[in-house]
C-alpha cells in the first residue's frame, strides 16, 4: 500500500529523531530541563567523571520556537 508523502519529512536522525513539536511543527531545537552530575567545590563547579545530561520520555521539554511545553514524549512527530 501507498501512503500519501507528508508534506514536510522529519529532518531529525539523532537526538531529536522522530521528534517535533506538537503546537508549532518546529523539528527543533527543543529546551530540555536535565538532571546533570556536577563536582561542586567551595570555589564553583566542575565537570564530574560522568557528567553527561540525563533526560527520558517524561523530561520537561520546552520548544525553542513557540515555548510550548511538555513533556519530551509529547514532542513525537506522529506524521512521521
Ligand atoms: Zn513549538
Amino acid at each position: 500500500m501507498i501512503e500519501a508523502k507528508p508534506l514536510k519529512s522529519n529532518p531529525n536522525v539523532n537526538c531529536l529523531d522522530g521528534k517535533r513539536c506538537p503546537e508549532c511543527g518546529s523539528f527543533g531545537p527543543f529546551e530540555l530541563v536535565v538532571s546533570l552530575r556536577i563536582l561542586l567545590r567551595d570555589s564553583g563547579t566542575d565537570d564530574a567523571e560522568n557528567s553527561s545530561p540525563e533526560y527520558g520520555e517524561d523530561t520537561r521539554t520546552v520548544c525553542h520556537s513557540c515555548n510550548h511545553e511538555g513533556q519530551f514524549a509529547d514532542f513525537e512527530d506522529h506524521r512521521a
